[in-house]
């Protein structure tokens, strides 16, 4: 059996692993344009403030590949035969395929005011770390559009190499998509507390230069010079290149998958940011590492029926660590620390816990994400929120 994967991200080295683990004599090759190794998308902004060399990015050592007879190719998938069975390259290399993952992730957004200027970065790839430290140096300003998780650590990282920021959202709150409108002016102060230029409810309406970025104008009609500008207005599923493939798979928003990862095309499956299965895209870390292992086990004929566990997902904003699990819009309960920059919301229904919104303070997700999946009555959990605290270095806060 010859499996290939396109795309050496998390879910597709995952799903490789997998499958040698069971099966020794298949021969699995992974082919993906960004880079060779595998690496750590999520850690990028650490290589950005030089807290991390490129190569400790990577969380296999490169023997395993060999060792695991892993056969690694850096090239970009521009075509699908499905017929045929084959793939074709844009270095021109043809490869022949008995099942195929596609595994290739996710890509940032492109904005409806964006020109393809010099000093316009996105914070996805590793071609895009390259070009923000190209642009670095010779930037006196900088402009982030679009808040939430990507857009907050790249304007960390401008912060830490000592650019000027301005921070543009568009929402009137810190990224109401998931918090609260307190939670959200909790963050809001912090960042401005860094020294950035947050502006709330506010959009870039016009990009200025020739060749190069010179500035931009807002909504509200203010021209900021600037050298540099991150859109980071969100990721989408990475399937434009399917769109024009000689036998593309069905696609929505991402590729179409059933709970067993298999595509509309005959034994191919997807898996990870790419894949939209059964209707739902989980664009995540741990996310594309579960879907990476269950598709393995589906590609080697096994029943896989994949239903996600609660959503959870943690991040920072600055120094202000959150941790959510469940849901995370709707009414709930609110309560502000004292003496702290943090918070915890218990979203509640029907006089029941249903998810968990935590700022400022460390949390077991394990324990909330359990909580949420047993249903526990929200008077209950509020007894026993101590229990899910994960502090330990600075030993539990308050509650
Ligand atoms: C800056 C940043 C921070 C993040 N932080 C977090 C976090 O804190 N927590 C969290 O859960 N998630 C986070 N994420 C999201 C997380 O990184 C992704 O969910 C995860 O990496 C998806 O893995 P994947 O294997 O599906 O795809 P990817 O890691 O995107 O890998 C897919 C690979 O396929 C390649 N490829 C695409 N098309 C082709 C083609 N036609 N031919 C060949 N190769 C191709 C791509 O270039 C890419 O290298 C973050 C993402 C970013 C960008």
């Amino acid at each position: 059996m010859h499996l290939v994967i396109v795309g050496n991200g998390v879910a597709g080295i995952t799903a490789a692993m997998a499958v040698r683990a069971k099966d020794p004599q298949a021969e699995i090759t992974i082919i993906s344009g960004e880079s060779e190794y595998f690496f750590s998308r999520t850690a990028l902004m650490y290589a950005y403030m030089d807290i991390m060399q490129r190569r400790d990015l990577e969380p296999y050592e490169r023997k395993v590949f060999r060792e695991q007879r892993l056969t690694l190719r850096k090239d970009w998938v521009v075509d699908l035969d499905a017929g045929a069975r084959q793939l074709r390259t844009q270095g021109g290399a043809t490869l022949s395929y008995d099942k195929l993952l596609l595994a290739t992730g996710s890509r940032g957004r492109r904005a409806p005011w964006e020109r393809d200027l010099e000093g316009v970065v996105r914070f996805v790839s590793l071609q895009d770390l390259d070009a923000c430290e190209r642009l670095t140096p010779g930037t006196r300003r900088a402009v982030v559009a679009g808040g939430g998780l990507i857009g907050v650590e790249l304007v960390e990282c401008l912060v830490h190499h000592r650019v000027p920021v301005t921070f543009l959202v568009r929402e009137p709150s810190y990224w109401p998509a998931a918090l609260s409108p307190e939670e959200g002016e909790m963050v809001a102060a912090h960042i401005r507390a860094q020294g950035v230029d947050l502006r709330l409810g506010t959009e870039v309406a016009s990009m200025e230069g020739e060749g190069k970025v010179a500035g931009i104008t807002t909504t509200a009609g203010e021209a900021i010079a600037c050298q540099m500008v991150g859109v980071t207005i969100g990721v989408e599923p990475n399937v434009e290149w399917l769109r024009s493939v000689k036998t593309p798979p069905d696609l929505n928003r991402g590729v179409l998958t059933d709970q067993a990862f298999r595509t509309s095309l005959p034994d191919v499956f997807a898996a990870g940011d790419v894949a939209e299965v059964t209707g739902r895209i989980e664009p995540l870390w741990y996310a594309a590492k579960r879907q990476g292992e269950a598709a393995a086990l589906s590609m080697m004929g096994e029943r896989v029926e994949y239903a996600p566990p609660a959503y959870y997902n943690s991040a920072k904003f600055f120094h202000l660590e959150w941790t959510c699990a469940g849901e995370t819009k709707g009414p709930g309960r609110f309560r502000k620390l004292p003496g702290r920059e943090a918070s915890v919301r218990v979203i509640e229904r029907d006089g029941m816990a249903v998810g968990f919104s935590m700022l400022g303070t460390r949390w077991n997700h394990r324990v909330l994400v359990k909580w949420v999946e047993q249903r526990l009555r929200v008077d209950d959990v509020m007894k026993r929120l101590s229990e899910a605290q994960y502090d330990v270095e600075f030993g539990r806060v308050a509650l």
